[in-house]
């Protein structure tokens, strides 16, 4: 099997026809082996459904169905635990990365690249969408130490031994990019076409958003927890100097204007109560997510696999 798409479905019941129509007329005309995975991560519409007829209809389609919703990231590694291919191409299930960009990347990947990844050229999402990503783009190529334009695309590329380096990893909290990112030997960028979504609506919200960002730079540095500890530091120090100026003050101009100081001692205790609430929660974060780490919980688990070709997989 030279090619494998591995394609997350989360309710996208009004894309998957289009889609799957789009997928196969792009590559059966490469005239290379390929499949298309479907790995539905628990849609509560007809999803499972489409894909599952749809995956009897084409032998080209494998459909995995999750019992339940485990996050993209999940039901891509599920994906690719189960594709044969030598070259893993992940997509979204929405269109706005059009699969006529897929060979793009195979192209790119011939070059002997390890990852080929997709950058949205002219990005058709809300501004608050896109802030988000831009630095999230930056810290990232600063944390993985691989500048890339676009983090969050996740029209890509991967080497099937990078893959497998990505499946050793036994992480719970994954970011796929990132993580191939860091194993792999040489990282290219193509341009893609971005559009709108046309059907159906984005998946995330900025709870999700949220956990997938601290995930993500969790997952690759101390960073934040670092910054908690160096603010420390200096506010104590500042701590210090405040309180040898009080004392100078008292003794300069004596009890009457250390009294009045009162209010501005409360000032200074709320600032370090605030400082130590903060520093106790960021501390939970990383012990929470050591805790998920350690149970080592399977990051998903398979109701249902469904292919014409591959009986009993
Ligand atoms: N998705 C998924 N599980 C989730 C959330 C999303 O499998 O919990 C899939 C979704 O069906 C789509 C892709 O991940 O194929 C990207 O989601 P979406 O387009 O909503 O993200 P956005 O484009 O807003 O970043
Ligand atoms: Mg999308």
């Amino acid at each position: 099997m030279e090619i494998s798409v591995i394609v997350p479905v989360f309710n996208e019941e009004e894309n998957l026809p289009e889609l799957t129509d789009q997928l196969i007329s792009v590559l059966r005309p490469l005239k290379k082996s390929f499949e298309i995975l479907f790995v539905d991560d628990g849609s509560k519409d007809r999803s499972a459904e489409i894909l599952k007829s749809f995956s009897q209809k084409y032998p080209e389609i494998l459909f995995i169905r999750l019992n339940r919703n485990y996050g993209q990231h999940s039901a891509i590694l599920c994906g690719f635990h189960h594709a044969k291919g030598e070259i893993l191409v992940t997509l979204d299930a929405d269109l706005q990365n059009p699969p006529s960009e897929i060979p793009k990347l195979l192209k790119k990947m011939e070059e002997g690249f390890e990852v080929v990844g997709g950058y949205r050229q002219s990005r058709q999402d809300s501004i608050l969408r896109r802030i988000p990503s831009y630095f999230v783009a930056k810290i990232t190529s600063k944390l993985v130490q691989v500048p890339l334009k676009d983090y969050g695309c996740m029209l890509r590329a991967y080497k099937k031994s990078l893959v497998q380096a990505i499946l050793s990893s036994e992480e719970v909290s994954t970011y796929i990019p990132a993580l191939a990112n860091s194993y792999a030997s040489s990282v290219a960028e193509v341009p893609v076409l971005h559009s709108a979504r046309r059907r159906g609506e984005s998946k995330y919200n900025l709870l999700k958003l949220l956990h997938l960002n601290f995930d993500l730079m969790t997952s690759f540095s101390l960073l934040p927890i670092q910054l908690i500890g160096i603010a420390g530091v200096i506010i104590s120090l500042t701590g210090i100097l405040f309180s040898l100026f009080l004392l100078g003050m008292r003794l300069i101009k004596g009890s009457e204007w250390a009294v009045q100081g009162v209010f501005t001692l409360f000032g200074i205790l709320f600032f370090f109560v605030g400082l130590q609430v903060l520093a106790i929660g960021m501390m939970g974060e990383y012990i929470g997510r050591i805790y998920q780490e350690v149970r080592r919980r399977p990051r998903y688990r398979i109701q249902e696999i469904v292919s014409s070709k591959r009986e009993g997989v």
